[in-house]
């Protein structure tokens, strides 16, 4: 059968030049370029010259704008956004709807200037398959590494509440675990399933109707057993892979530590995270990943007189949305190492980069919320030799903004090309626009 007509167009064949005003190929060193020529070929990059040069015809004229790598979020969830529907939603929506939903929130990140991102929870296999058909060519979107369910003990944050007893038991995913063998059981098939990273609950969540705090739910014990099972399946067989990861949402200290001493990679979340944290975050090297924009959604809508939150919900997204922000504060001055994390789905799709201004609130420089969101998130994510910079041999992913980000870092929010793996998907290079985020 022939590909669908949705298929991206292939990477281009032969070298094209594409010529950047300014280039800010690494953030790690921050150094910006003027006047330089990205060589690009078979989807890489594969020199950064002085100068414009090239091939008449074969160039992309960008010497008007600011370039610097792909956007990475590693935290969305691609398959939906939450809404007052969500509880009845979750009864009549099938994997089709979700899949459907999820090209529709794919493009938009995308067009938002995210050309990979982490997808951290999913109600079933529809993730897999956007993520796949995207690889494919079969229809744009970012990279997606894909967690596909969220791990949870039983009656835990990633359980069900609030259904009549048939109802969850008709609703109930393979997501659940009790003991330490029972969550080895789990992860391995979650790897089975194609997880390409491990995402757990290690605290309660602000977002569900369990009314049980936001605190530790799985046992030291079963934590150990989780990260140790994840890492022993890590090798993923792809070249420059560094291993299977395994992120946990947290919000409470005593969950935020148990997990950090278990060993695990990352922390979602992290609103109440103490001076022991501080301490095991930097020992380490452990990521965290603040989700500021989460909380500030969150806060917003437990502040809506007609919120459609229910009671449990709604307290605890009043006390946790404002205590991000000084959280990621916190973190940042005591050197905690940070990527960037949206959340997507509680916020909207595409609006990924108002993650950049929280950060910069946080006390981040523009310069430091740039390398959250592509050095970082690229180590991170065990991506760092192919995504997150632009040098030879480097994946040929890059956007080009209005303005000057280290600057202004809204000019984030007006991302007028996007390329990904040498493919332009984004092309508004006749757009002039300097005034305001959404003109
Ligand atoms: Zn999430």
């Amino acid at each position: 059968m022939v590909a669908p007509a949705l298929a991206s167009p292939p990477a281009h064949d032969g070298p094209r030049y594409l010529h950047a005003g300014r280039l800010l190929a690494d953030p790690a060193s921050g150094q910006v370029l003027s006047r330089m020529t990205v060589v690009l070929e078979g989807g890489r990059v594969v020199d950064l010259r002085d100068g414009f040069v090239g091939t008449p015809g074969e160039t992309i004229d960008l010497s008007d704008r600011f370039v610097l790598p792909g956007l990475i979020d590693s935290h969305v969830h691609l398959g939906h956004e939450n809404g007052p529907d969500d509880k009845l939603l979750r009864t009549v929506r099938s994997a089709a709807d979700l899949a459907i939903n999820g090209v529709r929130f794919a493009r938009r990140t995308l067009d938002a200037g995210f050309t990979t991102v982490a997808d951290l929870g999913a109600e079933n296999e529809a993730i897999f398959a956007l993520r796949d058909g995207i690889a494919a060519g079969k229809l744009p979107g970012p990279r997606i590494l894909a967690a596909g369910n969220v791990l949870s003990p039983h009656g835990g944050e990633g359980d069900l509440f609030g259904y009549r007893d048939d109802v969850t038991r008709a609703l109930q995913r393979p997501n659940l675990c009790s003991g330490a063998d029972d969550c080895r059981r789990l992860v391995r098939q979650q790897v089975q399933r194609g997880a390409d990273l491990i995402k757990i609950v290690a605290t309660g969540a602000v977002l569900s109707d369990a009314d049980a705090g936001v605190d530790q739910q799985f046992t030291d014990a079963e934590l150990r057993a989780i990260v140790e099972t994840t890492h022993a399946l890590g090798r993923r067989v792809t070249a420059h892979a560094l291993g299977r990861r395994v992120t946990a949402h947290a919000h409470g200290a005593a969950g935020v530590n148990a997990f950090l001493h278990a060993g695990g990679d990352a922390i979602e979340h992290g609103t109440w995270l103490d001076d022991e944290s501080v301490v095991l975050f930097k020992r380490g090297g452990t990521w965290l990943v603040p989700t500021l924009l989460a909380g500030e959604t969150v806060a917003g809508w437990s502040a809506d007189p007609d919120s459609f939150l229910s009671p449990a919900a709604k307290a605890k997204a009043a006390s946790v949305g404002p205590a991000m922000l000084s959280m990621a504060r916190r973190a940042h001055a005591a050197g905690v190492p940070i990527a960037f994390g949206t959340d997507s789905g509680v916020s909207r799709h595409g609006d990924n980069a108002r993650e950049f201004g929280l950060l910069v609130a946080a006390g981040l420089t523009p310069l430091e919320a740039i390398r959250t969101a592509t050095v970082n998130a690229a180590a991170h994510l065990g991506l760092a030799e192919q995504i997150g910079r632009l040098a030879p041999g480097m994946t040929a992913d890059l956007i080009a903004v209005d303005g000057d980000p280290l600057q202004d870092v809204g000019a984030l929010r007006r991302v007028r090309f996007v390329m990904r793996a040498g493919v332009v998907h984004k092309d508004q290079r006749e757009v002039t626009c300097t005034v305001g985020d959404f003109c």
